[in-house]
């Protein structure tokens, strides 16, 4: 079996509503969907999961819902004409007390109150993710005049970043809290937090969407300047991280990004978090049927770097060929995991172990990795066990054998591991449940006769975090293990 380890996150909109589209894209090699909560009803979030939990099914796959929150993006409002060109060295002000609706070409509304008080002279803020930049020349009351540094056409509700970072809304607005009951109510299994500043932002939307009854993994996507320096606590809050790429770069200087691209995802892969990698991979394929040289070697470089997931956004949502995009990017993915330094790994050599289920399973790797074994089956309740084995580079699949829909919805965002339904409680004797097992493995078309397969497993089926068990074994011959 030909299959990628590296996933894909694809974000849903007008053009994946198809239910035919949305086939061909999970067909294509989608693990994850995205649901953008900065666009569309609830009502429209839940038809598509509900679409796509179904396609799923009745293609033997599993596909993990991801709700994306819109966050406090801070946004200029709408001009008269729809729409102003600036040009360098145009004087332009920003105001929060101007009519929303009533931007001219000297001055606009703003979504954001504190901004005469967050800025200063010679700060720069960057409008429509940075194609526009404009100079703080003076503060007036509440109006920011700026003088033009890289003009162009500004049209309504763009998005303003301070470059450097330093504006101060809080990361849960109102419709935010709202947003999480829909998620819990979608059983969503990933929430993402955009422009999180702090672990304890991290905490409160963990704590909301607990008190709404959701049980899903919580996403910090890393898009504020200060999350860089905080860097640590946040992933230690969040199950996942995503490197936001679109705003960060507007923030930190796109120079910054390659480095940051790096160190997120090392420390994610270290603190044992899933990490994805986001926005503008494939973006030439919104309108083109294959990506440029410059997109193909950043979707394979994310996967050399040891993402777990690439993402794709306005290529999915509202491109021309939602399904070419996905099959491109499963193939880029495939290629550049068969390289060498994809799959080997010095990782934790010479690190200590905190917990049982992770010594087993960084011994499982080591073994899994020197031995040349065909499949690692890890039975798992809450899915600890397969995460930690995927921190470690591999070119060996981990099955993820599960009881709990949930936990194979929630592994579907990690490296190398492929959910598969089974019920430890179906078999009384841990003999026996080796054999079905190797059977269902079989069945998949994952091993054969002859093949090494490494088993891990707990003493008491069932329970979670108990995995202290791994078992190396022959396949059409395990009685020789007994
Ligand atoms: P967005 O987040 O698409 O919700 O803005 C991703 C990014 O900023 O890169
Ligand atoms: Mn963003």
């Amino acid at each position: 079996m030909n299959k990628k380890r590296t996933k894909i996150v694809a974000t849903l909109g007008p053009s994946t509503d198809d239910p035919k589209m949305l086939e061909a894209m999970i067909q294509a090699g989608l693990d994850v969907v995205r649901l953008n909560f900065s666009h569309g009803s609830f009502e429209e979030h839940q038809k598509r999961a509900d679409m796509v939990r179904d396609l799923a099914r009745r293609n033997g796959r599993q596909v993990g819902v991801m709700v994306d929150l819109q966050g406090p993006k801070i946004r200029i409002g709408r001009f008269q004409n729809d729409k102003i060109h600036l040009r360098e060295d145009d004087l332009f002000a920003l105001d929060p007390s101007w009519p929303l609706e009533g931007g001219t070409q000297e001055c606009v509304g703003i979504t954001y109150e504190p901004l005469p008080h967050d800025t200063r002279p010679g700060d720069r803020l960057l409008l429509d993710d940075g194609r526009i930049v404009v100079e703080v020349t003076e503060i007036n009351g509440t109006r920011v005049h700026c003088k033009t540094i890289v003009g162009g056409d500004l049209s309504n509700n763009k998005g303003l970043n301070l470059q450097g970072g330093g504006l101060s809304a809080v990361a849960l607005t109102d419709k935010d809290k709202e947003d999480i009951i829909s998620a819990a109510k979608i059983q969503a299994d990933y929430l993402a937090v955009s422009f999180p500043r702090s672990a304890d932002d991290m905490h409160e939307a963990r704590r909301l969407l607990s008190a709404a009854g959701g049980r899903a993994g919580l996403v910090a996507k890393i898009e504020r300047a200060e999350a860089m320096k905080v860097l640590d606590e946040i992933i230690m809050a969040s199950d996942a991280v995503m490197i936001a790429r679109g705003d960060l770069g507007v923030e930190i200087g796109d120079e910054s990004l390659p480095p940051a691209q790096k160190s997120i995802i090392k420390k994610a892969r270290t603190f044992k978090r899933a990490v994805i990698t986001a926005t503008q991979m494939m973006e030439s394929m919104i309108h083109n049927q294959i990506p440029t040289r410059a997109e193909v070697f950043d979707v394979a470089n994310a996967v050399l770097d040891g993402t777990d997931a690439v993402m794709l956004s306005g290529e999915t949502a509202v491109g021309k060929y939602p399904d070419k995009v996905v099959e491109a990017m499963a193939r880029i993915c495939y290629g550049a995991e068969q390289q060498r330094i994809a799959q080997t790994s010095n990782y934790r050599i010479h690190s200590d172990f905190v917990y049982i289920d992770e010594a087993i399973a960084m011994a499982t790797m080591y073994a899994a990795n020197h031995l040349h074994v065909k499949a690692i089956a890890a039975l798992t309740e809450s899915g600890s066990t397969p995460l930690w084995m995927s921190r470690i580079s591999s070119g060996i699949p981990i099955y993820a054998l599960s009881r709990s829909v949930e936990t194979r919805r929630r592994v579907t965002l990690y490296r190398g591991v492929y959910p598969i339904s089974f019920d430890v409680l179906d078999t009384d004797d841990s003999l026996t449940a080796n054999y079905k097992i190797i059977d269902e493995l079989k069945r998949q078309g994952a091993v054969e006769d002859g093949d090494l397969i490494i088993i891990t497993k707990g003493d008491v089926p069932g329970l979670g975090g108990g995995t202290n068990v791994m078992k190396i074994l022959q396949v059409g011959s395990q009685q020789a293990s007994r």
